[in-house]
């Protein structure tokens, strides 16, 4: 099995629609650290598992400098973003997303291995 992970920093803003009181309802702005990991058992004709370049114009070209409340059709938590970007990048089967120092969040596919898990770990 191959894997690969690619990060990327995404400037934006977003308000959360929550059930209780919040700060984060009002818009604000994060530079969210997004790092993809994705698997493949066997290399495409160019000898890749993907391209680094087609994984940042599926996830950052399309969010970074954006407002995520107006182009994602989901209440745009870290949870859910890192939930919807799995599902935009091909192979993809773990996803993470920093919000701050200090607070991120992971999403792990369902067909995801435990040796899977370990390999991302380790890359
Ligand atoms: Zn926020």
């Amino acid at each position: 099995m191959y894997y690969i992970k690619k990060r990327m920093e995404i400037a934006g803003s977003h308000s959360l629609r929550l059930s209780y009181e919040s700060k984060c309802s009002r818009i604000h702005g994060h530079n969210w650290v997004i790092t993809v990991y994705c698997r493949a058992s066997e290399l495409n004709a160019d000898g890749m598992v993907a391209d680094f370049t087609h994984i940042k114009q599926r996830v950052h070209d399309r969010l970074d400098h954006a407002d995520l409340n107006s182009i994602l059709p989901f209440n745009p938590t870290a949870e859910n973003i890192a939930r919807w970007v799995c599902g935009e990048v091909p192979g993809c089967f773990i996803v993470t997303v920093r919000e701050s120092e200090g607070n991120s969040v992971m999403y792990v596919a369902s067909d995801a291995s435990a040796a899977d898990i370990a390999a991302a770990g380790a890359l």
